[in-house]
This record gives C-alpha cells, structure tokens and sequence, in this order.
C-alpha cells in the first residue's frame, strides 16, 4: 500500500510536493529515517526504485554502504536523520528538473527547521551545490563541485536555522571508487569533531 494519501503529510509543504508530475509517476513518497532529535542530518539528493518501493530513504545499494560507513565512525540511525532534497523518485532516476527541486525546496526547509540540526552533511554533488546556493536552485549551477569541497565546514543559514554544512562523498559513488571510503571517513571525523563542540554558534 502506499503512503501518498497518508495524513502525516497533510501539510502545505507536503501540498507542494503533491502537485507534481514526479509525486503522480511515484509510488510511495520518501520522507526520511532516523532521529528527528539528532544533531546531524543527512541529505541526499533523490528516492531511487528500493526507495521509492519501501518508502525509505537509502535503503538500495546506496543505503547499504551507507549503513556500513556510518558503523565504522560509531553512529546508529537513532543518531542521525537522514533524508533527500527530492521526496519522490523521478523516473528511471533521471535529474530533477529545476521546477521539481523548487517545489521540494519547502518541505526540506521545513525538516530542517524541526530537526534543527548542528551539521547538515551533504550527500554528493547535487545535495552539496544546493546547500552552497543556500536552496536557490538558479545558483546551483555555479557552485564548486564536492572534489574541492568535501571535509570543507561551511556554517549556513537557511530558514532561521544556522548550522555548519559538511559535504561529504555520496555513499554510491564510493561503491564504484573505494579510494573515496578513507576521505569520507576522515570528514566524518570532522563531523564528529563539530557536534561534540559546546557552544557552536
Ligand atoms: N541516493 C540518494 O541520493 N538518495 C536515496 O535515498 C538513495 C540513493
């Protein structure tokens, strides 16, 4: 059964997302997983076909590795929340067209103002360039690519939330280049680093 007439996302943010071509082609929407308490976010870029059938972020071949990455720094889903700038999978997992990210762009900014989180880590390229644009999706184009900014802290506001921004390697492309596993775990030791500090702001 699917969850798209669910009544946990009856919000007017979730009404945006409902609008869409993407919400009519998905079956389920894929909110997020994880602690909506902790002080680290993940965010991804958009549901794939594992996720978009359970209904769950990262839960496919991405997910796997993401799982065993965040087991070898110490950290448990009940600490971390973990979500995608896109709440439905777009066809044969194709970009996401401008429009789609900015009709997405609220419900996003909405978790981040519940989760109020300490670090928002980055998943990839895409998730990355949105966070720098700080959600404007015409700037995405113009910003650095995650090879020169992974590990790099960054402290952003968006919505009246501040927190310190943390791109990090997504979790698929280590699978086709193990040489990224050891970057992504010496930036999350700078994660870590972050959220043990008292007084960040
Ligand atoms: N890739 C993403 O960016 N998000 C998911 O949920 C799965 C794969």
């Amino acid at each position: 059964m699917s969850n798209k007439d669910s009544e946990e996302f009856n919000s007017p943010e979730a009404n945006l997302v409902k609008g869409t071509e993407l919400f009519n082609n998905c079956i389920n929407l894929v909110v997020g997983k994880g602690d909506l308490n902790a002080d680290i976010l993940f965010v991804g870029e958009a549901p794939g076909k594992n996720e978009d059938e359970q209904g769950l972020p990262f839960v496919g071949a991405a997910g796997k590795n993401l799982d065993n990455l965040l087991k070898n720094v110490g950290l448990s889903l009940n600490e971390v929340y973990i979500t995608n700038i896109l709440k439905c999978r777009p066809p044969e997992n194709r970009d996401p067209l401008p429009e789609e990210i900015k009709a997405n762009t609220p419900w996003l900014l909405k978790q981040i103002e519940e989760i109020n989180p300490k670090v928002v880590c980055s998943l990839g390229n895409y998730s990355t360039k949105f966070f720098l644009s700080l959600g404007m999706v015409d700037l995405m184009k113009d910003q650095p690519g995650i090879t020169s900014v992974h590990g790099k802290i960054k402290e952003i506001e968006m919505c009246g939330v501040k927190f310190k921004l943390i791109p990090l390697f997504h979790p698929a492309a280590i699978i086709y280049n193990r040489n990224l596993e050891s970057l992504w775990l010496s930036d999350m030791d700078i994660v870590k680093k972050q959220i043990t500090q008292k007084n960040l702001f």
